[in-house]
């Protein structure tokens, strides 16, 4: 049978600009604001949150100290980039892996979590004809409610560690549920917890032993929570958790996304634009059209109330943001011109697009609106 296949579609108008010094600085700022002993490993899971996994994993190899993606094809995605640094698989090792899948982990190196019992069992069976290792890191559950294991069962886990050959501890973690929140008393029973279970099974001090668990909102709220090594994503690229009144490290936006202008035209005083006639012109309007809409990330409920940039004026969508086109109020930008970019997201926190406004305007978080930019958008590094 012949088989058509092609390459990815890579779509050279929709530009996401990166700016790599601004990563760069973001990086070194939160590394200086850990202890100098504490490693600093770059959440660069769902396409390093939007900005192009390949291009940030390239920027970021010979600055930080290990990569931590959410599954194991993303490790293998990046393993030949990656210059070496570890690569922490943030899925716990199960037994929905194959054979060849738990082989490779060994063979690469890969950093595993391990969460459940059945996980050891299934890389023991595997492994067990071989001289190969697999380096797992045990997530403790101290409260986050998900995939970490109970610490009756951490025992169990801890205790047949030496009969285990074929893997060793390289690190215990744990993972905040509440570190982003003003009111940090769950995330201090959490901690409490973590380190109560730490010292009963004497694993702090160890030198060969990774002790984690802070993602960006801990690693910037809960200091004494920095341990061996910190888990930062999105203050890597540049955001708080959610925006944040007097943050302790400064942080910049590190992407910018355009698109340019295909059309321009004028829209006599009462016409309707776009779907369902959600918006009526009240003038005679300049209305741009911008091939960009919810199938590239830009959210449909955007539509008659999110803004764009041409250069510095602010421009209002207007009409329904439609699958993969958007309708701009253009009058009052008379210099507005075909082809010239427009700035969907913008890299600055105050923006009326930045990505917090615009995760505001969707009833979300800025790391779902940094995650949708879709895949084919390119990538600009600078
Ligand atoms: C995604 C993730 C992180 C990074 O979270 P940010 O809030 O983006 O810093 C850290 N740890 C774990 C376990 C994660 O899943």
């Amino acid at each position: 049978m012949k088989r058509y296949r092609a390459e990815p579609l890579i779509r050279p108008d929709l530009q996401a600009h990166i700016y790599s010094a601004d990563l760069l600085t973001n990086v070194r700022n939160l590394r200086t604001f850990c202890p100098a002993r504490t490693k600093f490993c770059a959440a660069v899971k769902a396409n390093a949150y939007g900005h192009g996994i390949g291009e940030i994993v390239g920027i970021l190899k010979n600055h930080v100290d290990a990569f931590a993606v959410a599954t194991f094809y993303e490790a293998m995605h990046i393993e030949p980039i990656a210059g070496g640094k570890p690569i922490l698989i943030l899925e716990p090792v199960n037994p929905s892996y194959t054979a060849e899948q738990i082989t490779l982990c060994a063979r690469y190196g890969f950093h595993c979590e391990l969460s459940s019992l059945e996980g050891l069992e299934y890389v023991n069976s595997v492994l067990k004809n071989s001289s190969l290792r697999i380096p797992l890191h045990l997530n403790v559950e101290t409260g986050m409610g998900r995939c970490g294991l109970e610490e009756r069962i951490c025992r169990t886990v801890l205790e047949r560690l030496p009969d285990s050959p074929n893997v060793m501890l390289a690190g215990v973690m744990t993972h905040f549920a509440t570190a982003d929140e003003e009111d940090l008393s769950y995330a201090y029973e959490q901690l409490l917890r973590f380190e109560k279970f730490l010292e009963r099974h004497r694993l702090k001090g160890r030198n060969d032993i990774l002790i984690h668990a802070c993602n960006s909102a801990g690693t910037l709220k809960i200091p004494q929570a920095h341990y061996d090594m910190v888990r930062c994503g999105i203050s890597m690229y540049g955001y708080y958790s959610r925006p944040m009144k007097n943050p302790p490290v400064p942080l910049t936006p590190v992407l910018k996304l355009q698109a340019p202008i295909t059309q321009i035209k004028t829209v006599p005083a009462g016409q309707s634009v776009g779907y369902g006639r959600s918006f009526v012109t009240t003038r005679d309007t300049v209305a741009a059209i911008i091939y960009l809409g919810y199938a590239d990330g830009y959210r449909r409920c955007f539509s008659n109330r999110a803004k764009m940039k041409i250069g510095e004026a602010v421009v209002p969508v207007i009409g329904r943001v439609c699958m993969d086109q958007v309708i701009l109020d253009v009058t009052d930008v008379p210099n507005a011109a075909l082809g010239q970019m427009v700035t969907v997201i913008d890299n600055r926190h105050d923006s009326p697009c930045g990505a917090y406004g615009l995760a505001q305007l969707a009833d979300t978080i800025c790391y779902e609106i940094l995650t949708m930019i879709h895949a084919h958008v390119s990538r600009i590094v600078h």
